[in-house]
């Protein structure tokens, strides 16, 4: 019998590390673990434990109908997986796709190490992303840190070594089929509550991608694909959402190029959640302002833009694109507080928050990231507003006290605060080299 851990890929379709299981020439026998180091760190609330609950569900009942029991554990994957080892000895080996962040890695390996001690393998696979690693590299083997060369080595990449969706699993004697169907933990015993968000769809519409290079930057309309909640936990494959994409925008797909650049660096930056990877920003003197910091992230902070993004945070778990580089430029150059408050509340609050992607927006808006453009590209809130939301249609729908007496005045001016800003920043780098 061989394992197949199912982790951030929780489908049965385009799925690497599963196929490479099934070809295993082992029965595969399905395992999913809620795991309460993961858990624990979540309030009881959180709506993304009821999204792979029910997800985790509808494979449980998807494999039923195979005769294949999916079983599902709560605990820590080390003990999961110690007790296995001892009722299984037949087992051979375990698959399961990689996962880049430093806490998944530093389990894998853990899992690694108990796995070889008996003699058998972990096969880790490459899945969530469409190249990993040092797949895309610069001719010296190093990898990159500016997007604009990684994405055109990317493509070249791609055009060489077409990445295309793989076969979906079917019903078969690959499988260990038992007929049998254990419990799954519930959701309140874990703590949590049932969530009754309505999900995003799990597909992208052909009208979003042949608009979306003229529509993407605008929140007032319905112009993205908010694919990012199924993409984190993979309910869709990146190669299946590449294929309906290539060839339709060129502007979607560079964005999945983003998507991996930001998987790329984290692998290489292990430590970048908390430290800048340009190190010279770490020495920028940050203010602590607990009341401004508690404005952001309710949205009263009297820059109406940046008020609409946090609502829609706050109430929808989602904010869009252009809206997230406003509101991260604004806590870290005008209110001058430290991105990682910001990282930390975006982790908290967003369905399709990725370590990878949030980490990677948080330091390329703090200017500390994998940039070409310097830190004293400050967005000005009204400017991004006129431009993309010029007929406050987005600003009315989340901030509708907006333009009456009970709207409150701007936490700071806008050109003191750039200015201070630029000082700072200055100050602080200089004193970093
Ligand atoms: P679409 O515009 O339809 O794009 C399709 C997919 O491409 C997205 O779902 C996402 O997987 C990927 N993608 C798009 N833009 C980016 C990008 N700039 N970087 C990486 N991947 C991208 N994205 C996350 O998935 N998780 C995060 O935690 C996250 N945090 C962010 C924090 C900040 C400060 C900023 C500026 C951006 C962040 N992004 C994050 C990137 C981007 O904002 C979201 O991916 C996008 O808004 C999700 O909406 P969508 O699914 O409709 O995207």
């Amino acid at each position: 019998m061989m394992f197949f851990w199912f982790r951030r890929d929780l489908r049965l379709e385009d799925n690497r590390g599963l196929i490479r299981a099934l070809e295993s020439g082992s029965p595969v026998q399905p395992v999913f673990i809620f795991d309460p180091v993961i858990l624990d760190r979540l309030l009881p609330t959180d709506a993304r434990v009821s999204f792979i609950y029910e997800h985790v569900l509808s494979l449980k009942k998807q494999l039923a109908e195979w005769g294949v029991d999916l079983w599902v554990f709560y605990g820590t994957p080390s003990t999961v997986f110690s007790s296995l080892l001892e009722k299984h000895p037949e087992v051979k080996g375990l698959v399961a796709n990689r996962d880049y962040e430093p806490y998944a890695r530093e389990r894998d390996q853990v899992i690694h190490a108990l796995f070889s001690a008996k003699g058998m393998d972990f096969i880790g696979v490459k899945d969530q992303v469409v190249f990993d690693r040092n797949e895309v590299t610069k001719d010296d083997g190093t990898y990159y840190t500016v997007f604009t060369p990684y994405s055109k080595k990317w493509k070249s990449a791609l055009a060489a070594n077409p990445e295309i969706p793989v076969r979906g699993a079917q019903a078969s004697d690959a499988w260990n089929v038992t007929k049998a169907n254990t419990p799954i933990p519930s959701l309140e015993s874990m703590g949590f509550v049932p969530s009754f968000l309505e999900w995003p769809s799990k597909s992208v519409t052909l009208e979003i991608l042949q608009g979306y290079e003229d529509r993407r930057n605008r929140p007032d309309w319905d112009a993205t694909s908010r694919l990012g909640v199924h993409l984190r936990f993979g309910t869709i494959g990146i190669r299946t959402l590449l294929e309906q994409a290539q060839n339709r925008s060129d502007v979607f797909v560079n964005e999945l190029i983003w998507r991996d650049f930001y998987h790329m660096i984290l692998y290489h930056n292990s430590e970048s959640p908390n430290k800048a990877i340009k190190s010279a920003y770490d020495f920028i003197e940050w203010e602590k302002n607990e009341d401004h910091f508690a404005r952001w992230c309710q949205g009263t902070t009297g820059y109406p833009l940046v008020d609409a993004g946090m609502r829609e945070l706050n109430a929808t778990g989602f904010m869009h694109n252009r809206v997230r580089m406003v509101v991260a430029s604004f806590l870290t150059k005008h209110l001058l507080l430290d991105w990682r408050l910001g990282e930390r509340y975006f982790a908290q609050k967003l369905l399709d928050f990725d370590l990878a992607a949030n980490v990677g927006g948080w330091q390329w808006a703090s200017g500390s990231g994998c940039d070409a453009a310097p830190y004293f590209r400050i967005f000005n809130p009204a400017a991004q507003q006129e431009k993309f939301d010029p007929q406050f249609k987005y600003i009315r729908k989340w901030v509708p006290e907006w333009g009456t007496a009970a709207y409150p005045k701007p936490v700071v001016e806008h050109t003191w605060a750039r200015q201070r800003a630029l000082s700072r920043y200055k100050t602080g780098l200089a004193s970093g080299l």
